[in-house]
């Protein structure tokens, strides 16, 4: 197993699919159970250190270390030393002397998680750097569409919109083409990344193209957050072109699945009638992201083994 999850380049096939196993494994143990908490991660530290809004996953991070009986530390970085000019090598020194035995860090900026990961003891999760990567994203959206459609190898994958600023996407990317898909990019030419050709997936232009030949449709924000430029005439124009909205869906494949990392803007880049349709696998994506990073703090946390060994 590796020490730190801080990028999906680092997971190769078998450590990918121990996690996704790993996590199937704990929901069952799991399910069968009134109170819904495993003694695993008793006596042991997660500290959940925030730079960065979230909603979905530092709750699912919090809620994954307590059903694994961690002790949870939030830390969020307004109303904390940070707002005081403190870097983050003195934040990563306070908590190494807390004895964090694991450390759940989002960031704006890209590399923050590789920076902690030379300055603690403790594990370290990528909850997202910047535009970099969003490992536990890409690994609950794989479990997702494993558990959906059955199957990785040679599925379809599409990821539609603001791939430029979106760690979601790269971490997608990644971690979709080890364990076998194909993944194909859709997004107006200003919101793809230089180099976007070395990336292990196709590039097109024409949503309306691809969608007969997708098996999951993957819609992101614009991150409008991070956008010094204006890449896009107007919100009208985006959507009508990159938006999935009733029509388009219907240019799927009828066992088709569609995807979002969530938080959406419903009517831009996808209409809510969509959103809320029983193809949509929305809020299936949030419950499993709690599976997940049980796995993978389990799997840090205590060693090699699988939750049924
Ligand atoms: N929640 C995801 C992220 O943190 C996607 C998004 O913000 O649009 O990267």
């Amino acid at each position: 197993m590796i020490t730190h999850l801080l990028s999906a380049a680092d997971l190769d096939r078998d450590t990918a699919t121990l996690l996704l196993d790993t996590a199937r494994q704990l929901g069952a143990a799991l399910s069968g159970r009134e109170v819904k908490k495993l003694p695993t991660l008793r006596g042991r530290t997660v500290v959940n250190l925030f730079y960065e809004d979230s909603t979905r996953t530092r709750v699912s991070f919090e809620a994954a270390a307590k059903r694994l009986s961690a002790d949870v530390v939030n830390f969020s970085a307004k109303g904390s030393s940070v707002s005081k000019g403190e870097s983050l090598k003195d934040t990563a020194w306070t908590l190494q002397a807390m004895g964090a035995d694991a450390v759940v860090i989002r960031h704006p900026a890209s590399g923050a998680a590789h920076r902690l990961a030379q300055w603690v003891d403790g594990h370290v999760l990528n909850a997202g750097d910047g535009t970099h990567e969003h490992p536990t994203q890409a690994l609950l959206d794989a479990y997702t569409m494993r558990e959906r459609m059955g199957r990785l190898e040679g599925l379809r994958v599409a990821i539609v919109g603001d791939v430029l600023h979106s760690r979601v996407a790269r971490s997608n990317v990644l971690l979709l083409n080890t364990l076998g898909a194909e993944v194909t990019l859709v997004a107006p030419p200003t919101l793809l990344p230089v180099g976007v050709e070395s990336w292990p997936a196709g590039v097109e232009y024409d949503f309306d193209a691809v969608l007969p030949k997708t098996d999951v449709v993957m819609m992101l924000r614009v991150q409008r957050e991070r956008m010094t430029d204006s890449f896009f005439p107007s919100v009208r124009e985006y959507s009508r072109r990159y938006g999935l909205d009733v029509r388009r869906a219907g240019l799927l494949p009828d066992d088709a699945l569609v995807m979002h990392p969530g938080p959406m803007v419903r009517g831009m880049e996808i209409a809510p009638e969509v959103a809320d349709s029983p193809r949509s696998a929305i809020v299936e994506q949030v419950a499993n992201g709690v599976l997940v990073r049980m796995a993978a703090l389990y799997l840090l946390l205590s060693g090699e083994k699988g939750a049924g060994e």
